[in-house]
């Protein structure tokens, strides 16, 4: 989904366009993994949205169909923009929670296999729980 396709979405939906919800909605586009909503609050804060605001905000783009959201260690819900065609794949780390997106995956070999049980892929989300191997923030003091 383009920056284009989103914001003709949210005026469609009648949503006003202000500088803070501008600044909320790049935010969630340029954003490199799934965001939480206090990452996504840390980002907007500047602009000067508070923190029910960007709920309320991400609530309303979940529902719109154009957010999605990511689970976490302990179910902490983080946001990313739904890509239409090309699948999703998370890995959180079980230490520190961190979440990467994955941009190759064998999304060919899970849809046949989806298929060979009757059913025909809408989209495909895969969050895989891993350990850091590298560095990992919670072994190495606290994470922010
Ligand atoms: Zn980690």
């Amino acid at each position: 989904m383009t920056h284009a396709d989103i914001l003709e979405r949210l005026r469609a939906s009648g949503y006003r366009l202000t500088g803070p919800r501008r600044t909320l909605v790049e935010t969630l586009l340029q954003a490199e993994a799934p965001l939480s909503a206090d990452d996504v609050y840390l980002r907007v804060r500047p602009a000067g949205m508070n923190l029910s605001t960007v709920y309320r905000n991400l609530a309303a783009f979940v529902e719109m169909g154009w957010l999605t959201v990511v689970r976490g260690v302990n179910g902490k819900q983080h946001y990313r923009v739904r890509s239409t065609n090309e699948p999703s794949f998370s890995i959180v780390c079980l230490d520190c929670g961190k979440l990467n997106q994955v941009a190759a995956a064998p999304d060919a070999v899970l849809r046949d296999t989806v298929r060979g049980l009757g059913f025909k892929t809408e989209s495909l989300q895969v969050t895989l729980a891993a350990h850091c191997e590298h560095i990992c923030e919670k072994r190495n003091g606290p994470a922010q």
